[in-house]
C-alpha cells in the first residue's frame, strides 16, 4: 500500500518551494522561499524510493528517520510524521531551513545519484514542523520528576539549548547563561532573517523557558563569574560557547574606518530586525546603504554579509575570494541566491591593501591561482603575477572565519585543557573536559561547524551528563 504511493520520482519532477523574486527579496529580511502547499509536500515526499539502506539518513548528523517521515507525509499522516521527526531533533524546522542539504541528506539521496534530482528532504522537514506549530501539535517540554541536581550551561546556541531541553526532560534543574541579551547564539545574532526568520527561533526559546529552564541573559562567564564559581553552584557544567575570535587579515589599511568585522556587521543588522537601538548602524558605520561594499571571504558568513548588504541598499556588492567557485567552503545554493540578488563574485583574488583617506576608498587586489594540493588534497592559492586590480570600496567586511577564544584564560581556569587549535579537549566518549563534571559541546569542541552538528552534540552530551550525574548522586548517597 505504502509502496504504491511512493517511488514517484519518475512521474513527478523535483520541485522546491517557489522562491520570491530577487527584486522582492532585496527589499526585506524575510525568508526567500515560500512554503509548500499540502499537495506539493505530499507529492514531493512520494518521490522517495524508501531505500533499504537510506543514505540520506546515514549522512544526516542526527540520523533522522527520513524515509519514514517522508512516507507518512505522502500518506497525509502529518502528525505522526511530526512526532517521528521530533524524536531525533530539537529543531527540525530550523535544520530544514538552514542545513546545507546539498552536502548532507539530499546530496546523498540515491535519486540524486540516479539523475532524477534528490527528494527535497529539507523543505519537507520544514513543512512538517511548521505545520505542527500552526496546528498546536508542538507540545511543551515536560520536565521529568525532579532529580534534585542542577546543571549550568554556558552558551545558549543550538548545542546549549539542545542539551538544556534533554536534561530538563530527565528532571534536572537547568540554568543557561549567555552573554547576549537574547538566547539562540548564532541562530539569533549570526544567521540573517532571510535564511531563518527570528520568530522561528524565539518560539523555540519560549517553549524552553516555559518548561522551567532558567535563562540568565547578559551573563558572561569570565566577567560575571569564573568557571569555578559555576562549578560550585551546579552539579555539572556544560561549556557550549561557540567560536568567536575573528580571523584577521594582515594587510595595510586593515584598521581604516569602514573596514569592519563580519559578526559586528551581522549582529547590528539582526538587532535592527528586532527593533533594537543600534547607534553604530544608525550613524552609518555598520550600514551598507548607498555604499560600494567589498566582502572578503568565501564561507557562510561571507554569503550572509553580501546578501545583507544588498538588502540594506548598497550601491554595489562584491565578494572577493582567493579560491574559485568549486573550491569555496560556502554552499553553492547560497552563491546562486546571492548572484540572483545582484552580488558579483570576484574569484581567485585576495586583498593586498585597503586604501583610505578619511575612510576606506579602495581595495587593491592581487589575482590568485590554484597551486599544488596540500596534505588534505585541497589546492592552495598562490599569487598570480601580473594580475592585480583595484575595486572601489566605502565599506570592507572581513569574513575570514572564526577561531576559539582563549577560554582557560577568560574563564580563570588554567587547568581547562585545549587542543593546539584552541578548541576544548574532551574525552570523545564521555564528552567531559579535563575538569571533572565539566563537559563541552558544539563549535567550541569541533571548531566552526554547522547548526545540525551543534544539535547532535547537544543530544549526545546530555546523555553523557545525565549518566555522570546519576553516578554522582549514587556516590553522594552512599557517602552520606
Ligand atoms: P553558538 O551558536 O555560537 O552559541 C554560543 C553561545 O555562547 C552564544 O550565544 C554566545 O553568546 C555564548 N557565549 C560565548 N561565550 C560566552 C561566555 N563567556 N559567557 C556566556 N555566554 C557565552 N550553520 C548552518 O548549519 N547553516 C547555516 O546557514 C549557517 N550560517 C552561519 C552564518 C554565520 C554568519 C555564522 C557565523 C555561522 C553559521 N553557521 C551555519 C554555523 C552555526 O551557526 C554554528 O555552527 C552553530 O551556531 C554552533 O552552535 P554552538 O551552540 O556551538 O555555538
Ligand atoms: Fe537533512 Fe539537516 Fe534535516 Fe538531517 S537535519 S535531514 S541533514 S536537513
Ligand atoms: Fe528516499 Fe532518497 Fe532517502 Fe532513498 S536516499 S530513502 S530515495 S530520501
Amino acid at each position: 500500500m505504502a509502496a504504491d504511493r511512493m517511488l514517484q520520482f519518475v512521474g513527478h519532477d523535483q520541485s522546491y518551494p517557489d522562491k520570491r523574486s530577487p527584486e522582492e527579496r532585496a527589499r526585506d529580511f524575510r525568508e526567500i522561499a515560500e512554503r509548500y502547499a499540502a499537495p506539493d509536500a505530499r507529492e514531493q515526499s512520494a518521490r522517495c524510493s524508501q531505500c533499504g539502506v537510506p543514505y540520506c539518513s546515514v549522512h544526516c548528523p542526527l540520523h533522522n528517520h527520513i524515509p519514514e517521515w517522508l512516507r507518512l507525509t505522502a500518506e497525509g499522516r502529518l502528525r505522526e510524521a511530526y512526532e517521528l521527526s521530533n524524536a531525533t531533533s530539537t529543531m527540525p524546522e530550523i535544520c530544514g531551513r538552514i542545513c546545507p542539504q546539498d552536502r548532507l541528506c539530499e546530496g546523498n539521496c540515491v535519486i540524486e545519484s540516479a539523475g532524477h534530482g534528490a527528494v527535497t528532504i529539507g523543505s519537507v522537514e520544514k513543512y512538517i514542523t511548521d505545520t505542527a506549530w500552526a496546528e498546536g501539535w508542538v507540545e511543551p517540554v515536560r520536565a521529568g520528576p525532579a532529580t534534585g541536581q542542577s546543571v549550568g550551561i554556558v552558551g545558549a546556541g543550538p548545542a546549549g539549548l539542545t542539551a538544556a531541553e534533554y536534561l530538563r526532560v530527565v528532571g534536572h534543574e537547568v540554568h543557561v547563561y549567555d552573554r547576549h541579551d537574547r538566547a539562540g547564539g548564532l541562530l539569533t545574532y549570526g544567521i540573517p532573517g532571510f535564511k531563518l526568520e527570528k520568530e522561528v527561533v524565539m518560539r523555540r526559546i519560549e517553549r524552553l523557558a516555559e518548561s522551567g529552564i532558567h535563562f540568565h541573559a547578559g551573563f558572561e562567564v569570565g566577567r560575571d563569574a569564573t568557571l569555578d564559581a559555576l562549578r560550585q553552584r551546579h552539579d555539572a557544567v556544560l561549556i557550549a560557547t561557540g567560536v568567536y575570535k575573528a580571523r584577521e587579515i594582515a594587510v595595510p589599511g586593515k584598521d581604516a574606518e569602514g573596514v569592519v568585522a563580519a559578526l559586528d556587521y551581522l549582529i547590528a543588522s539582526n538587532r535592527k530586525g528586532f527593533g533594537d537601538a543600534v547607534p553604530a548602524f544608525d550613524d552609518g558605520r555598520l550600514n551598507a546603504e548607498g555604499k560600494h561594499v567589498v566582502v572578503i571571504g568565501g564561507g557562510d558568513t561571507a554569503m550572509d554579509c553580501v546578501r545583507t548588504a544588498i538588502r540594506q541598499g548598497a550601491k554595489s556588492v562584491k565578494c572577493l575570494y582567493r579560491r574559485d567557485r568549486e573550491n569555496m567552503p560556502g554552499s553553492q545554493r547560497e552563491v546562486a541566491n546571492a548572484e540572483e540578488e545582484g552580488v558579483e563574485f570576484v574569484w581567485l583574488a585576495a586583498p593586498e591593501r585597503f586604501t583610505a583617506d578619511k575612510a576606506v576608498r579602495q581595495v587593491a587586489a592581487q589575482g590568485m591561482r590554484l597551486g599544488a594540493p596540500d596534505a588534505s588534497g585541497r589546492r592552495n592559492p598562490e599569487p598570480d603575477p601580473g594580475r592585480s586590480f583595484d575595486l572601489p570600496a566605502d565599506m570592507v567586511i572581513k569574513a575570514l572565519g572564526f577561531d576559539p577564544e582563549e577560554l582557560p584564560h577568560l574563564f580563570g581556569a588554567p587547568d581547562l585543557s585545549v587542543t593546539r587549535w584552541g578548541t576544548l579537549r574532551v574525552d570523545h566518549q564521555t564528552m567531559m573536559t579535563s575538569l571533572p563534571g565539566v563537559f563541552a559541546a558544539g563549535d567550541i569542541v569541533r571548531g566552526a561547524s554547522l547548526v545540525v552538528w551543534g544539535i547532535r552534540d547537544g543530544r549526545d552530551v546530555s546523555e553523557q551528563m545525565a549518566k555522570w550525574l546519576k553516578v554522582k548522586a549514587k556516590t553522594e548517597k552512599k557517602a552520606a
